[in-house]
């Protein structure tokens, strides 16, 4: 009798579980990370973004978090994915300079896009690598920086940036992924170029960026609205971000170097909010380093001098003298004609400035729901990522501590243990009928000789239980290290 109950609840328990998984996608733990490029923190507070509002209702949210320095596109967006410093993964700037190889990095030529420069650091390990290096079927999409390099012979499916692109066509495309039948991916990096544009355009405090970031809503709300309509919303870990924030320049704001200092004296890679200056001749280095200390609204820093905070130090690739502009500023070399019409917003500052920071709001099993978490490092979010997908981290700068707090620990162990028990369903099915033909025929043994009935019941159903739990425990503790 407690044999039969046993069958009964077991294909009840395999009945529930498959009618939540009746759609198509990966039986792996889901995440999406999606970057809005240059999406200043406060933007939120200035504006009644409605889905954006939505989303941070329903997950968990910082009012802003701590991007590294440099404070531009490149190196963040590497750091997020890697959960490096910039001076441990070596992408320091848009434009850069390696001594040892002796070239050029130029973000937007396609001869940079190449391992020598992403990997400079053996260990670095953007996220869709560690999560296909998992194995068990997991398959990584990337719309990102570096996202078309191979590490250890692994690569993700790339998606070229293309600025052409509707937003909404590049949603389709990823959630065509996720629910492919052949190989759907279970992690995907998705980025889009805004606001970051229209900052630099229009500056942060323009009509423009609030039409832009209306637009932006609405994307996100069509984004949300795919994953429910494919079932994903609520079975895939969400993280919404961006690299930095913006700050208004001005005409009056200008700075020339060429106006104090013969600027043949050296090679500056960067961008008007900071560069890295190699001096070509070592005898020149202090006449350039005091030259340059004298020009108000600047910041300049010996190599060696850097400050500890910035993580912006030990890498060949940053230069004898590092120039940190004052926010709002910004450094030309030489003297230039610029429209200062669409010319109205940068970034690049140093990164404890508050118009720097950039947002940071998720959703899915793993978060809690209408929570708040103080603001913590952009480093932090790949052993975050890893965590949630339950994979080991690559050696990274970031702190898992910093962020668990928004964590859901229970429903992980929920998510984790339903996977097993779907991924296991042939062997647990093939175990449990093998221990109930068991027990059963013990019981038959011991009627023939005369036990009592009572016992042996009790002993059938005890028998299947242990073996549910014993897969269980074996494998639950894995997921949640
Ligand atoms: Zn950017």
């Amino acid at each position: 009798m407690n044999a039969t109950l046993s069958i009964l609840m077991i294909l009840m328990i395999i009945v529930t579980i498959g009618s939540t998984q009746n759609y198509k996608h990966s039986n792996k733990p889901l995440m999406l990370l999606v970057s809005f490029d240059g999406f200043r923190w406060d933007y939120l507070k200035t504006y009644n973004l409605t889905n954006f509002n939505y989303l941070k209702s329903v997950g968990s949210h910082s009012e802003f978090i701590y991007n590294s320095f440099s404070t531009v596109t490149f190196p963040n967006h590497w750091t997020i994915v890697t959960g490096m410093n910039e001076e441990t993964h070596g992408i320091i700037q848009n434009e850069m300079f390696d001594r040892d190889l002796n070239k050029e990095f130029n973000h937007l030529a396609n001869e940079s896009q190449t391992i020598e420069w992403y990997g400079q650091n053996k260990q670095t390990e953007p996220i869709w690598i560690t999560n296909q290096k998992a194995g068990g079927g997991r398959r990584s999409a990337a719309e990102w920086i570096g996202g078309g390099l191979s590490f250890d012979d692994q690569s993700a499916i790339y998606i070229p940036y293309n600025n052409s692109k509707p937003y909404k066509e590049l949603i389709d495309q990823f959630i065509a992924l996720y629910v492919r039948d052949e190989e759907p991916i279970n992690f995907g990096a998705l980025y889009f170029d805004e606001p970051d544009h229209t900052g630099h355009l229009f500056g942060p405090y323009s009509k423009e960026m609030e039409k832009k970031l209306y637009f932006l809503d609405e994307t996100l709300g069509y984004l949300i609205n795919e994953l429910k309509t494919h079932h994903l919303f609520d079975d895939l870990n969400l993280i919404i971000t961006s690299d930095h924030g913006m700050e208004e320049i001005t005409q009056k704001t200008a700075i020339f170097l060429d106006s104090y200092i013969d600027t043949n004296l050296f090679n500056a890679y960067g961008s008007r909010a900071c560069y890295s200056i190699f001096v070509k001749n070592a005898t020149d280095l202090e006449y350039v380093y005091k030259t340059l200390s004298n020009i108000e609204n600047i910041e300049v820093y010996k190599k060696e001098d850097i400050p500890e905070r910035l993580h912006y130090k030990n890498n060949v690739r940053i230069g004898d003298i590092v120039i940190i502009t004052r926010l709002g500023y910004g450094v030309y070399i030489n003297n230039q004609t610029i429209n200062w019409k669409i010319n109205r917003g940068d970034h690049g500052y140093n990164n404890n400035q508050s118009a720097m920071f950039p947002i940071f709001i998720s959703h899915g099993p793993g978060f809690k729901k209408n929570f708040t978490i103080d603001s913590f490092r952009n480093v932090d979010i790949y052993p975050l990522m890893c965590f949630l997908l339950g994979i080991e981290p690559a050696a990274n700068n970031g702190t898992l501590d910093n962020v668990m707090d928004m964590v859901i620990y229970n429903k992980i162990e929920t998510h984790f243990a339903l996977i097993f028990l779907l991924t296991s369903l042939v062997p647990i099915t093939l175990l449990m009928l093998g221990s109930i033909f068991i027990c059963v025929h013990r019981k038959k043994n011991s009627q023939s000789s005369s036990e009592p009935i009572e016992e042996n019941d009790i002993e059938a159903n005890d028998c299947t239980v242990e073996i549910l739990n014993e897969n269980l425990n074996e494998n639950s503790p894995i997921l949640i290290k």
